[in-house]
């Protein structure tokens, strides 16, 4: 054995096991790949894109830059400076209908820290934690870093998650049902009933909801329902997750927050602050000016992603063996491709590659999302590129289809 190969396999057996199992997030990987075409002079259509291609809205980023010259640059309180946990309070409220106190509010660096905050503060080993796929993989990978087990609830396509579906998942080992309404990758959101009678289902048996809000801004024609707003029994083990990062197209600041029963907003609060303290105090203040400043930037931004999800739909209906399954919320199309897998292609993951090097258009397998035979279209980009990488997709169909 060289040094090297010796050297190497000390460094992966001296690995933790947690570490060992960890999945690299999978749209990042290949948002990676794609950027490294880029920088090689390949203008490759990006349609894998999991953030608003907008700016943050100007006064957002002015109220920034005055943080910054007034000095306001140190740590401030660990869930986040009282101000702003207010204005969360008021959202709460507000957009949610759900009374919310400051206290029961914690600020965090984005809704991923969160997540994985509220798994650590209420999952003990032999818990089990009900997650519907098609899902964003990172929930998967941060229950199995909690070291309890995650058990999936496979839906079928539209992916509407009725209470059914989760009764047949249910142990006594339940511990959380987590909830993404409008979901990613699939933009499905739970009906009103759905959502009442998983209320009614997880206060019979004091099982935890984790609800992932994260799209709630991004819904086209369906009022948005929170589930902690049904009744007082639903809301005392809810936990809301919500965040800045798509509907104030602020990915970058990594801004988030929780709403939660006080003892477990001050768990997820401790273990805060030994591992991340605050997240950054300027961000801090952009997320304050974002609550209390002009909707109007946003709206715009939410009645171009209405425009681009109509325009997506149809030029994908006109693609033979697309199944195009409708999204009513967040920024992305689920596109079910079954019929075109073929002994060359013989999985999603498999096709999506080819697309990338034979038209370079940049779509993320479902595979990526536990599932199979789909990819996940972001309409997060613009209009151009949308046409353009569409006109790609219809061609490479055309010449690859079985
Ligand atoms: N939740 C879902 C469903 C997401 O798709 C994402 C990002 O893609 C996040 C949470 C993470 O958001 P944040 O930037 O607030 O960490």
């Amino acid at each position: 054995m060289t040094l090297a190969k010796a050297r190497a396999f000390v460094y992966m057996t001296a690995l933790s096991n947690r570490i060992q199992q960890l999945r690299p997030s999978p749209t990042f990987a290949l948002d990676a790949k794609v950027k490294q075409l880029q920088a090689a002079g390949d203008p490759v259509v990006n349609l894998g894109l999991g953030e608003p291609d907008f700016p943050t809205p100007q006064h957002i980023c002015a109220a920034a830059t005055q943080a910054m010259q007034e000095g306001f640059t140190h740590y401030t309180q660990v869930a986040g400076v009282p101000e702003l946990r207010q204005a969360i309070s008021e959202k709460f409220r507000k957009e949610n209908n759900i009374a919310y106190q400051s206290s029961e509010i914690v600020v965090g660096v984005g809704s991923k820290q969160l997540l994985y905050n509220a798994f650590l503060a209420l999952c003990q080993n032999g818990d089990e934690v009900i997650v519907p796929t098609p899902t964003w993989s990172t929930y998967i990978e941060q229950i199995k870093l909690a070291e309890v087990t995650p058990v999936v609830v496979t839906l079928e396509a539209p992916f509407k998650l009725k209470a059914s579906d989760i009764e047949k998942a249910l142990t006594d080992k339940t511990k959380i049902i987590l909830l993404n309404s409008p979901g990613n990758p699939t933009g499905a959101m739970i009906e009103l009933e759905g959502l009442e009678k998983i209320a009614e289902l997880a206060t019979a048996r004091n099982i935890f909801v984790i609800s992932d809000e994260i799209y709630e801004k991004m819904t086209y024609g369906k009022p948005y329902v929170s589930i902690a707003s049904l009744n007082d029994e639903i809301k005392k083990l809810t936990i809301t997750i919500n965040g800045f990062s798509k509907s104030y197209a602020m990915t970058g600041w990594r801004i988030g927050y929780a709403g939660g029963p006080q003892e477990i907003i001050e768990a997820m609060i401790s273990l805060q602050g030994q591992t991340t303290s605050c997240t950054s105090s300027i961000a801090q203040k952009a997320a304050i000016a974002a609550l209390a400043g002009s909707q109007e930037p946003i709206q715009r931004m939410l009645d171009e992603f209405a425009k681009r999800r109509a325009f997506v739909i149809s030029a994908l209906k006109t693609i033979p063996g697309l199944d195009v399954v409708e999204p009513e919320g967040a920024f992305y199309v689920f596109v079910g491709i079954q019929k075109l897998l073929n002994e060359k292609y013989p999985t999603s993951a498999s096709w999506c590659q080819a697309l990338l090097e034979k038209e370079k258009v940049s779509v993320v397998p479902s595979e990526a999302f536990e599932y199979s035979g789909y990819f996940r279209l972001s309409f997060a980009t613009s209009m151009e590129q949308l046409e353009e990488g569409i006109k790609k997709i219809k061609r490479f169909v055309e010449v690859t289809k079985p």
